[in-house]
Protein backbone atom coordinates (compact mmCIF):
# COMPACT_ATOMS: atom_id res chain seq x y z
CA UNK A 1 0.00 0.00 0.00
CA UNK A 2 1.14 3.59 -0.94
CA UNK A 3 1.61 5.92 1.79
CA UNK A 4 -0.50 8.97 1.22
CA UNK A 5 0.85 11.83 -0.30
CA UNK A 6 1.07 15.09 1.39
CA UNK A 7 0.96 18.43 -0.11
CA UNK A 8 1.15 21.69 1.58
CA UNK A 9 -0.89 24.65 -0.83
CA UNK A 10 -3.81 24.25 -2.67
CA UNK A 11 -3.12 26.57 -5.50
CA UNK A 12 -3.08 25.65 -9.30
CA UNK A 13 0.52 23.61 -9.29
CA UNK A 14 -0.49 21.99 -5.63
CA UNK A 15 -4.31 20.94 -6.77
CA UNK A 16 -2.51 20.12 -10.07
CA UNK A 17 -0.44 17.54 -8.72
CA UNK A 18 -3.50 16.04 -6.06
CA UNK A 19 -5.39 15.21 -9.02
CA UNK A 20 -2.51 13.51 -11.15
CA UNK A 21 -1.93 11.57 -8.39
CA UNK A 22 -5.19 10.76 -6.85
CA UNK A 23 -6.29 9.55 -10.27
CA UNK A 24 -3.00 7.17 -10.33
CA UNK A 25 -4.61 5.57 -7.07
CA UNK A 26 -2.64 7.53 -4.19
CA UNK A 27 -4.47 8.71 -1.68
CA UNK A 28 -3.82 12.54 -1.10
CA UNK A 29 -3.81 15.36 1.88
CA UNK A 30 -3.73 19.05 0.49
CA UNK A 31 -3.54 21.51 3.09
CA UNK A 32 -4.57 24.60 2.17
CA UNK A 33 -3.80 27.48 5.13
CA UNK A 34 -6.44 29.68 4.13
CA UNK A 35 -10.28 29.43 4.53
CA UNK A 36 -11.23 28.76 0.89
CA UNK A 37 -9.14 27.91 -2.66
CA UNK A 38 -8.11 31.07 -4.90
CA UNK A 39 -8.12 33.09 -1.43
CA UNK A 40 -4.83 35.05 -3.00
CA UNK A 41 -6.53 36.15 -6.01
CA UNK A 42 -9.91 37.98 -6.87
CA UNK A 43 -11.73 36.90 -9.45
CA UNK A 44 -8.82 38.71 -12.37
CA UNK A 45 -8.83 37.77 -15.64
CA UNK A 46 -5.34 35.76 -15.77
CA UNK A 47 -4.09 34.77 -19.61
CA UNK A 48 -3.02 30.92 -20.10
CA UNK A 49 -0.13 31.11 -22.22
CA UNK A 50 0.19 29.47 -25.39
CA UNK A 51 3.28 30.60 -27.08
CA UNK A 52 6.17 29.38 -25.02
CA UNK A 53 5.31 25.57 -26.10
CA UNK A 54 4.47 24.16 -29.79
CA UNK A 55 2.07 22.06 -28.17
CA UNK A 56 -1.33 23.71 -27.15
CA UNK A 57 -1.44 24.64 -23.25
CA UNK A 58 -5.34 23.25 -22.93
CA UNK A 59 -3.91 19.98 -24.63
CA UNK A 60 -1.04 20.07 -22.33
CA UNK A 61 -2.81 19.77 -19.46
CA UNK A 62 -5.55 17.03 -21.20
CA UNK A 63 -2.24 15.06 -21.80
CA UNK A 64 -1.97 15.24 -17.67
CA UNK A 65 -5.25 13.53 -16.93
CA UNK A 66 -6.50 17.19 -15.91
CA UNK A 67 -10.23 17.96 -17.44
CA UNK A 68 -10.47 21.57 -19.02
CA UNK A 69 -13.87 20.36 -20.36
CA UNK A 70 -15.48 22.43 -16.88
CA UNK A 71 -12.98 25.21 -17.39
CA UNK A 72 -14.57 28.58 -17.90
CA UNK A 73 -12.19 30.07 -20.34
CA UNK A 74 -12.36 32.55 -23.26
CA UNK A 75 -9.60 31.81 -25.93
CA UNK A 76 -7.98 35.17 -27.33
CA UNK A 77 -7.51 35.29 -30.93
CA UNK A 78 -7.35 39.18 -31.48
CA UNK A 79 -5.67 41.64 -29.21
CA UNK A 80 -5.13 44.92 -29.68
CA UNK A 81 -1.39 46.42 -28.44
CA UNK A 82 -1.01 50.26 -27.89
CA UNK A 83 1.80 51.73 -28.14
CA UNK A 84 2.15 55.91 -27.66
CA UNK A 85 -1.02 56.15 -29.14
CA UNK A 86 -0.51 54.39 -31.57
CA UNK A 87 -3.13 50.76 -32.07
CA UNK A 88 -1.60 47.68 -34.10
CA UNK A 89 -4.48 44.73 -34.09
CA UNK A 90 -2.45 40.90 -33.85
CA UNK A 91 -5.10 38.13 -34.70
CA UNK A 92 -3.76 34.54 -33.78
CA UNK A 93 -5.82 32.29 -32.74
CA UNK A 94 -5.53 30.99 -29.07
CA UNK A 95 -2.57 33.12 -28.51
CA UNK A 96 -3.69 32.84 -25.12
CA UNK A 97 -6.65 31.59 -22.61
CA UNK A 98 -8.23 33.77 -20.31
CA UNK A 99 -9.25 32.31 -17.09
CA UNK A 100 -10.85 34.24 -13.84
CA UNK A 101 -8.88 32.94 -10.83
CA UNK A 102 -10.16 33.26 -7.10
CA UNK A 103 -12.68 31.81 -5.42
CA UNK A 104 -15.68 32.52 -7.34
CA UNK A 105 -17.84 29.58 -9.45
CA UNK A 106 -16.53 30.34 -12.48
CA UNK A 107 -12.58 30.39 -11.50
CA UNK A 108 -10.18 28.10 -12.29
CA UNK A 109 -8.85 27.20 -8.58
CA UNK A 110 -12.66 26.32 -7.84
CA UNK A 111 -13.07 23.96 -10.93
CA UNK A 112 -9.56 22.34 -10.18
CA UNK A 113 -10.57 22.37 -6.24
CA UNK A 114 -13.53 19.98 -6.87
CA UNK A 115 -12.31 18.11 -9.59
CA UNK A 116 -9.36 16.75 -7.03
CA UNK A 117 -12.75 16.93 -4.36
CA UNK A 118 -14.56 14.65 -6.55
CA UNK A 119 -11.57 12.20 -6.96
CA UNK A 120 -11.25 12.05 -3.46
CA UNK A 121 -8.24 14.00 -2.54
CA UNK A 122 -8.60 15.46 0.95
CA UNK A 123 -8.62 19.22 1.30
CA UNK A 124 -7.53 20.59 4.75
CA UNK A 125 -8.62 24.11 4.81
CA UNK A 126 -7.39 26.51 7.62
CA UNK A 127 -4.72 23.93 8.22
CA UNK A 128 -1.20 23.48 8.68
CA UNK A 129 -0.27 19.43 9.09
CA UNK A 130 1.61 18.69 12.91
CA UNK A 131 5.35 17.86 12.70
CA UNK A 132 5.19 14.85 12.21
CA UNK A 133 3.29 14.41 9.36
CA UNK A 134 6.03 14.45 6.20
CA UNK A 135 5.85 16.98 3.32
CA UNK A 136 5.91 15.70 0.27
CA UNK A 137 5.30 18.27 -2.26
CA UNK A 138 5.49 21.85 -1.36
CA UNK A 139 3.07 24.29 -3.23
CA UNK A 140 3.07 27.18 -1.10
CA UNK A 141 3.68 30.06 -3.79
CA UNK A 142 5.56 32.74 -4.54
CA UNK A 143 7.83 33.94 -1.73
CA UNK A 144 9.85 36.50 -2.95
CA UNK A 145 8.35 39.59 -4.63
CA UNK A 146 10.18 40.37 -8.30
CA UNK A 147 7.21 40.94 -10.35
CA UNK A 148 4.30 42.82 -8.82
CA UNK A 149 0.80 44.30 -9.98
CA UNK A 150 -1.89 46.13 -9.37
CA UNK A 151 -4.72 46.68 -10.60
CA UNK A 152 -9.06 46.74 -10.30
CA UNK A 153 -11.81 44.20 -11.07
CA UNK A 154 -15.20 45.61 -12.03
CA UNK A 155 -18.49 44.75 -13.74
CA UNK A 156 -20.30 46.54 -17.19
CA UNK A 157 -22.14 46.08 -19.59
CA UNK A 158 -19.27 47.32 -22.14
CA UNK A 159 -18.75 44.93 -25.18
CA UNK A 160 -15.55 42.23 -24.91
CA UNK A 161 -12.17 44.32 -25.19
CA UNK A 162 -8.69 42.69 -24.92
CA UNK A 163 -5.98 45.82 -24.76
CA UNK A 164 -2.26 45.39 -24.07
CA UNK A 165 -0.60 48.79 -23.03
CA UNK A 166 3.78 49.24 -23.55
CA UNK A 167 5.06 52.33 -21.70
CA UNK A 168 6.69 53.50 -19.37
CA UNK A 169 4.36 55.53 -18.10
CA UNK A 170 1.78 52.84 -17.56
CA UNK A 171 4.52 50.10 -16.74
CA UNK A 172 7.67 50.29 -16.73
CA UNK A 173 9.53 47.32 -18.27
CA UNK A 174 6.45 45.60 -18.26
CA UNK A 175 3.24 46.19 -20.28
CA UNK A 176 -0.45 46.86 -18.42
CA UNK A 177 -4.10 45.32 -19.68
CA UNK A 178 -7.23 45.83 -20.00
CA UNK A 179 -9.24 42.21 -20.62
CA UNK A 180 -13.41 42.66 -20.54
CA UNK A 181 -15.54 39.44 -21.53
CA UNK A 182 -18.78 38.74 -20.47
CA UNK A 183 -19.48 41.72 -18.17
CA UNK A 184 -16.27 41.08 -16.07
CA UNK A 185 -13.37 43.46 -16.43
CA UNK A 186 -9.76 43.39 -15.17
CA UNK A 187 -7.52 46.77 -15.80
CA UNK A 188 -4.08 46.15 -14.29
CA UNK A 189 -0.91 47.21 -14.82
CA UNK A 190 2.68 45.08 -14.27
CA UNK A 191 6.13 46.43 -12.97
CA UNK A 192 9.16 45.53 -11.12
CA UNK A 193 9.37 45.48 -7.45
CA UNK A 194 11.58 48.30 -7.40
CA UNK A 195 9.35 50.34 -8.88
CA UNK A 196 7.14 49.85 -6.46
CA UNK A 197 6.66 53.50 -5.32
CA UNK A 198 4.95 54.24 -8.51
CA UNK A 199 2.62 51.79 -8.85
CA UNK A 200 -0.27 54.77 -8.34
CA UNK A 201 0.83 56.44 -11.07
CA UNK A 202 1.06 53.36 -13.41
CA UNK A 203 -2.12 52.48 -12.14
CA UNK A 204 -3.37 55.71 -12.88
CA UNK A 205 -2.23 56.30 -16.40
CA UNK A 206 -3.47 53.01 -17.18
CA UNK A 207 -6.79 53.92 -15.95
CA UNK A 208 -6.79 57.12 -17.98
CA UNK A 209 -5.35 56.06 -21.18
CA UNK A 210 -7.75 53.05 -21.56
CA UNK A 211 -11.09 54.79 -19.53
CA UNK A 212 -12.45 55.22 -23.27
CA UNK A 213 -13.12 51.94 -23.49
CA UNK A 214 -14.73 51.58 -20.48
CA UNK A 215 -18.24 52.78 -19.83
CA UNK A 216 -19.26 55.81 -17.46
CA UNK A 217 -19.27 54.69 -13.85
CA UNK A 218 -17.72 51.12 -14.45
CA UNK A 219 -14.51 51.61 -12.32
CA UNK A 220 -17.07 52.66 -9.47
CA UNK A 221 -18.17 49.20 -9.22
CA UNK A 222 -14.45 48.06 -9.01
CA UNK A 223 -12.76 46.64 -6.11
CA UNK A 224 -8.81 47.18 -5.97
CA UNK A 225 -5.93 44.18 -6.02
CA UNK A 226 -2.55 43.68 -5.93
CA UNK A 227 -0.06 41.05 -6.49
CA UNK A 228 3.05 39.69 -6.74
CA UNK A 229 5.71 37.20 -8.45
CA UNK A 230 8.36 35.22 -8.07
CA UNK A 231 11.13 34.63 -10.31
CA UNK A 232 14.30 32.49 -9.39
CA UNK A 233 16.39 29.93 -10.94
CA UNK A 234 17.28 28.00 -8.08
CA UNK A 235 20.22 24.97 -7.57
CA UNK A 236 17.95 22.56 -6.20
CA UNK A 237 14.18 22.21 -6.74
CA UNK A 238 13.51 20.56 -3.10
CA UNK A 239 12.89 22.95 0.09
CA UNK A 240 14.97 22.18 3.57
CA UNK A 241 12.97 19.43 4.39
CA UNK A 242 13.18 17.68 1.34
CA UNK A 243 9.59 17.94 -0.13
CA UNK A 244 9.81 19.34 -3.69
CA UNK A 245 9.00 22.40 -5.20
CA UNK A 246 6.40 22.94 -7.93
CA UNK A 247 4.80 26.03 -9.15
CA UNK A 248 6.17 29.82 -7.87
CA UNK A 249 7.40 28.03 -4.62
CA UNK A 250 10.24 27.00 -6.76
CA UNK A 251 10.25 30.59 -8.45
CA UNK A 252 8.55 28.85 -11.78
CA UNK A 253 7.67 31.72 -13.69
CA UNK A 254 7.74 33.27 -16.88
CA UNK A 255 10.76 36.36 -16.57
CA UNK A 256 9.96 38.34 -19.07
CA UNK A 257 6.36 39.06 -18.90
CA UNK A 258 5.39 37.09 -15.80
CA UNK A 259 3.37 34.21 -16.60
CA UNK A 260 3.44 31.18 -13.95
CA UNK A 261 0.27 29.35 -14.14
CA UNK A 262 1.42 27.04 -17.43
CA UNK A 263 4.80 26.29 -15.31
CA UNK A 264 2.27 25.36 -12.28
CA UNK A 265 0.62 23.18 -13.83
CA UNK A 266 3.97 21.65 -15.95
CA UNK A 267 5.76 21.17 -12.55
CA UNK A 268 3.01 19.63 -10.45
CA UNK A 269 2.49 17.47 -13.11
CA UNK A 270 6.42 16.44 -12.71
CA UNK A 271 6.20 16.10 -8.91
CA UNK A 272 3.35 13.50 -9.57
CA UNK A 273 5.38 11.39 -12.18
CA UNK A 274 8.64 11.56 -9.60
CA UNK A 275 6.15 9.92 -6.75
CA UNK A 276 4.03 7.48 -9.17
CA UNK A 277 7.53 6.38 -11.19
CA UNK A 278 10.08 6.92 -8.97
CA UNK A 279 11.85 9.36 -11.64
CA UNK A 280 13.99 12.23 -10.63
CA UNK A 281 12.32 15.33 -10.25
CA UNK A 282 15.37 17.24 -10.54
CA UNK A 283 15.76 15.92 -13.78
CA UNK A 284 12.66 16.35 -15.11
CA UNK A 285 12.50 19.62 -14.23
CA UNK A 286 16.00 20.18 -15.79
CA UNK A 287 15.02 18.49 -18.97
CA UNK A 288 11.71 20.02 -19.91
CA UNK A 289 11.51 23.47 -17.87
CA UNK A 290 14.99 24.74 -17.08
CA UNK A 291 15.89 25.69 -20.60
CA UNK A 292 12.41 27.85 -21.37
CA UNK A 293 12.86 30.10 -17.70
CA UNK A 294 16.56 30.71 -18.87
CA UNK A 295 15.44 31.52 -22.08
CA UNK A 296 13.17 33.69 -20.21
CA UNK A 297 15.98 35.31 -18.06
CA UNK A 298 17.37 36.24 -21.24
CA UNK A 299 14.58 37.76 -22.88
CA UNK A 300 14.25 40.11 -20.05
CA UNK A 301 17.65 41.40 -19.94
CA UNK A 302 17.73 41.91 -23.66
CA UNK A 303 14.21 43.98 -23.05
CA UNK A 304 16.00 45.68 -19.76
CA UNK A 305 19.43 46.68 -21.34
CA UNK A 306 17.18 48.05 -25.05
CA UNK A 307 15.88 50.64 -22.16
CA UNK A 308 13.19 52.91 -24.04
CA UNK A 309 14.02 51.46 -27.25
CA UNK A 310 12.41 48.07 -25.94
CA UNK A 311 8.70 49.02 -26.38
CA UNK A 312 8.99 50.48 -30.11
CA UNK A 313 11.26 47.31 -31.20
CA UNK A 314 8.23 44.65 -29.44
CA UNK A 315 6.01 46.82 -30.78
CA UNK A 316 6.61 46.78 -34.30
CA UNK A 317 8.21 43.40 -34.39
CA UNK A 318 5.06 41.75 -33.44
CA UNK A 319 2.37 43.96 -35.21
CA UNK A 320 4.63 43.80 -37.88
CA UNK A 321 4.53 39.75 -38.26
CA UNK A 322 1.90 37.60 -39.52
CA UNK A 323 2.78 34.75 -36.85
CA UNK A 324 2.76 36.51 -33.85
CA UNK A 325 2.34 33.83 -31.92
CA UNK A 326 5.19 31.87 -33.75
CA UNK A 327 7.82 34.69 -33.42
CA UNK A 328 6.82 34.75 -29.48
CA UNK A 329 7.59 31.24 -29.96
CA UNK A 330 11.16 31.83 -31.14
CA UNK A 331 12.13 33.74 -28.54
CA UNK A 332 11.87 30.91 -26.15
CA UNK A 333 13.98 27.89 -27.72
C1 LIG B 1 -2.15 39.81 -9.93
C2 LIG B 1 -1.51 38.63 -10.62
C3 LIG B 1 -1.76 38.42 -11.97
C4 LIG B 1 -1.19 37.31 -12.61
N1 LIG B 1 -1.46 37.11 -13.93
C5 LIG B 1 -1.01 36.00 -14.55
C6 LIG B 1 -1.34 35.72 -15.90
O1 LIG B 1 -2.04 36.49 -16.56
N2 LIG B 1 -0.87 34.56 -16.44
C7 LIG B 1 -0.11 33.66 -15.74
O2 LIG B 1 0.26 32.60 -16.28
N3 LIG B 1 0.24 33.91 -14.45
C8 LIG B 1 -0.19 35.04 -13.86
N4 LIG B 1 0.13 35.28 -12.54
C9 LIG B 1 0.97 34.28 -11.85
C10 LIG B 1 0.14 33.06 -11.46
O3 LIG B 1 -1.03 33.47 -10.81
C11 LIG B 1 0.96 32.17 -10.53
O4 LIG B 1 2.18 31.86 -11.18
C12 LIG B 1 0.28 30.86 -10.13
O5 LIG B 1 -0.92 31.09 -9.44
C13 LIG B 1 1.23 30.05 -9.26
O6 LIG B 1 0.56 28.92 -8.78
P1 LIG B 1 1.09 28.19 -7.48
O7 LIG B 1 0.26 26.97 -7.33
O8 LIG B 1 2.55 28.03 -7.56
O9 LIG B 1 0.86 29.21 -6.29
P2 LIG B 1 -0.46 29.91 -5.71
O10 LIG B 1 -1.51 30.00 -6.75
O11 LIG B 1 0.02 31.15 -5.05
O12 LIG B 1 -0.94 28.90 -4.57
C14 LIG B 1 -0.22 28.73 -3.40
C15 LIG B 1 -1.19 28.31 -2.31
O13 LIG B 1 -0.46 27.88 -1.16
C16 LIG B 1 -1.08 28.39 0.00
N5 LIG B 1 -0.06 28.45 1.04
C17 LIG B 1 0.99 29.30 1.15
N6 LIG B 1 1.75 28.99 2.23
C18 LIG B 1 1.17 27.91 2.81
C19 LIG B 1 1.48 27.13 3.97
N7 LIG B 1 2.55 27.39 4.71
N8 LIG B 1 0.66 26.09 4.28
C20 LIG B 1 -0.43 25.80 3.53
N9 LIG B 1 -0.79 26.52 2.42
C21 LIG B 1 0.01 27.55 2.07
C22 LIG B 1 -1.61 29.76 -0.45
O14 LIG B 1 -2.66 30.20 0.40
C23 LIG B 1 -2.10 29.44 -1.86
O15 LIG B 1 -3.44 29.00 -1.88
C24 LIG B 1 -0.37 36.40 -11.89
C25 LIG B 1 -0.11 36.64 -10.53
C26 LIG B 1 -0.66 37.74 -9.91
C27 LIG B 1 -0.36 37.97 -8.45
Amino acid sequence: MNEDVNILGGGISGLACAIILRKNGHDVNVYEKRSSIGARFNGDWQGLENWSEKIDVLEQIRSYAIDTSSFDYTSLSKLDIHYSNKIRTLQQKNACYFLKRGNCEECLDTNLCEQAQKLGVNIHFNSSPDESTPIHVNATGPKNKQILAKGIKFTTKHEDVYKMGFGSEFAKGFYSYLVIRDGHGTISTVFHHEDAQHSNKYLQNTVDYFSKYLDKGDLETGHKFGGYGAFEIKDSFYDENGAMLIGEAAGFQDYLWGFGMRYAFQSGYFAARSIMYGESYSDLIKDNLLQKMRHSKRNRSIFETMGPLAYPLAYYALSSTKKPLKLLNLIYR
